[in-house]
């Protein structure tokens, strides 16, 4: 548990600030993250790793010569918004392109993709690594798919150290996907995480069990066995691991016994006996082996077992120099790129969109859009715990906390739209921004850019009518299905949300006004997202865990149908 807080909702951010404050001769804060204090060479490529906050080192720990020009920091287990990822990349970037490094989750994916492709569009070039190390979530011949957890310090910190000896973005990129390539993990959990704030851990392991195949973000391990000894644990995993040993290996390998957060350095040790035991059986070497913390899940009561085979350009950027908050190796002289140390003293901040002109008409039909906000902020609020609830099944439990932040955010920059005589598309476009920002977390940006391509369909200049409405509704759920990429049946929010549009579409055209419409779209919503519970998550945090989906409705799902019908509530309430 988390002993101490102010805010819960505030906990990641604080974190980020007294972390900068800490370590002012590595680290700057800006907007959505951490970038280097100190200047970096010009057209030296910006490795901007991050994710969620929660894994302390990673990934704010590891910002510094020798490895990461930047990190994006997200919610708690929540990959960071679009808009955080964008502001870190603008400013770690320096002439040299990007190279975004992330482990492999839907969230991560869509937020630094959509930050990505803002960046191309300026005309930077960005690469992405996504790191899948977890053998236990994927196939072998799927390895891209798998899951990112302990793997992400390794392949990160070669890729910084290939950067630091002077490889482009093409060479910097070929050899981060090398060491993600050459990289394998595999973890035990024997109790779950707490998230701040709240009362209970995300799961607990059955006593004298343990998960097998963990994940970072409090989710369970795949199956539960008979606890073991610490022998039997570094068996388990050294043997899971070999599994994959590639067949023309050097002998040589990187090795990282890393603890989630409950497991100290001297059980991490007497593990450690056994692996090098097992290493030397079987005759492999290790270099330069860590063991400590490096990838945390909060408290997480767990460990997980990392093996880099390694050949000589993979070896020499392991063991190469590093100097960053919470890693440092080498002789530290060697960065000399970095020998002055020179303050940086320019940063990018995000400005304030412009306020468009509106017609009164539209400045009427925003202020009942902020109360439709309104209402939506009331509705997660009361249904948190219940959509936390739904999504620790087999996801990571977040689902209820980001739609408070996110519907909370849109609430805000709503009020600040108003207050500057916004039109209701403008407002919406705000609101969405606000919320993807706000909320992190897959949700938060399918939402987010539902509300701004919904704004498409209304004006800041006229009155909406009944099938802009209609209209708006279409591009919104078209969005979640462009960006999200779900089809019906994968068990998301797609599976209310397209029989919502198809149901409001239908029952518009034959006749019925939209506020009649929309009541009987809402409730075919309902029963849509209570149906998802006969499905398996095909995708999102949720599909490593399908099976133990079943029997427990979509949160995603279930929170659209939620705000769906009190948006035919709260239009039904206006045209009554
Ligand atoms: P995260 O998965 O990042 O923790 P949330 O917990 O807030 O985000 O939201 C989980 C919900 O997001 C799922 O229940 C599902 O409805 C929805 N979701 C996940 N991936 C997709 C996708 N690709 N398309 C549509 N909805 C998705
Ligand atoms: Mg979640």
């Amino acid at each position: 548990m988390t002993y101490l807080l102010n805010d819960a909702s505030a906990f990641a951010q604080e974190a980020v600030l007294g972390f900068a404050a800490a370590n002012p001769q590595y680290v700057t804060a800006v907007h959505g993250g951490v970038v280097r204090s100190t200047e970096t060479p010009a057209g030296q490529p910006a490795l901007v790793i991050g994710g969620g906050s929660g894994h302390y080192p990673a990934f704010a720990g590891w910002v510094g010569p020798g490895m990461g020009h930047g990190a994006p920091c997200g919610n708690i287990f929540s990959s960071p918004s679009a808009s955080q990822v964008y502001s870190v990349a603008r400013n770690a970037e320096n002439g040299g392109g990007v190279i975004m490094g992330f482990g492999n989750y839907a969230g991560d994916v869509l937020h630094f993709g959509a930050a990505a492709e803002k960046l191309r569009a300026e005309g930077v070039d960005v690469r992405i690594i996504r790191v899948s190390d977890d053998v236990a979530s994927n196939t072998q011949e799927n390895h891209r798919d798998r899951r990112g957890i302990a793997g992400d310090l390794p392949v990160f910190k070669i890729a910084g150290a290939a950067i630091e000896a002077g490889a482009g973005l093409d060479e910097a990129e070929r050899i981060a996907w090398k060491a993600n390539d050459a990289t394998r993990s595999f973890g035990v959990a024997f109790d779950g995480c707490t998230l701040p704030g709240a009362e209970e851990p995300l799961f607990h392991v059955p006593a004298a069990t343990m998960g097998v195949g963990l994940g970072i973000h409090g989710e369970p391990g795949i199956r539960d066995i008979p606890m073991g000894t610490a022998q039997e644990v570094a068996d388990l995993l050294f043997e899971g691991l070999m599994e994959e040993a590639p067949a023309g290996r050097s002998g040589r390998v990187a090795v990282l016994l890393n603890g989630l957060g409950r497991v100290k350095y001297e059980e991490l040790f007497v593990v450690y006996h056994r692996v090098a035991e097992r290493l030397s059986e079987a005759g492999l070497t290790a270099v330069a082996p860590e063991v400590g913390e490096f990838v945390t899940s909060l408290d997480m009561a767990g460990l997980s077992l990392t093996l880099v085979f390694l050949d000589e350009e993979l070896e020499q950027h392991w063991t190469a120099a590093v100097d960053t908050p919470a890693y440092r190796r080498g002789d530290l002289r060697s960065l000399d790129a970095h020998a002055e140390r020179v303050p940086r003293k320019e940063f990018y901040t995000p400005g304030e969109e412009q306020v468009p002109e509106a017609s009164s008409e539209s400045q009427t039909a925003a202020a009942s859009v902020q109360g439709l906000l309104e209402r939506f902020a009331e509705v997660c609020a009361t249904h948190e715990t219940e959509l936390g609830r739904l999504d620790a099944v087999a996801g990571d439990g977040d689902h209820g906390q980001g739609m408070v932040l996110g519907t909370r955010g849109a609430v805000e920059a709503g009020l600040k739209a108003l207050e500057r005589g916004a039109g209701a598309r403008t407002l919406l476009v705000h609101a969405g921004t606000a919320w993807a920002e706000s909320a992190g977390g897959t949700s938060g940006a399918l939402w987010g850019s539902a509300l701004t391509a919904a704004s498409r369909a209304l004006s800041d200049t006229s009155a909406p009518e009944e099938d802009d409405g209609v209209r708006a509704l279409h591009n919104a759920v078209e969005a979640v299905q462009r960006l999200g990429g779900a089809q019906p049946g994968d068990k998301t929010m797609i599976d209310a949300a397209v029989p919502f549009a198809r149901a409001l579409q239908d029952r518009f055209q034959a006749g019925e006004g939209f506020s009649a419409a929309l009541e009987s779209a809402a409730a075919v919503a309902t029963e849509a997202a209570a149906s998802t519970s006969e499905l398996k998550a095909r995708l999102g945090r949720s599909r490593v865990l399908g099976e133990k989906s079943l029997g427990t409705p979509d949160p995603g799902a279930t929170s659209f149908a939620l705000l769906m019908t009190a948006l035919a509530e709260h239009l039904g309430s206006l045209t009554r």
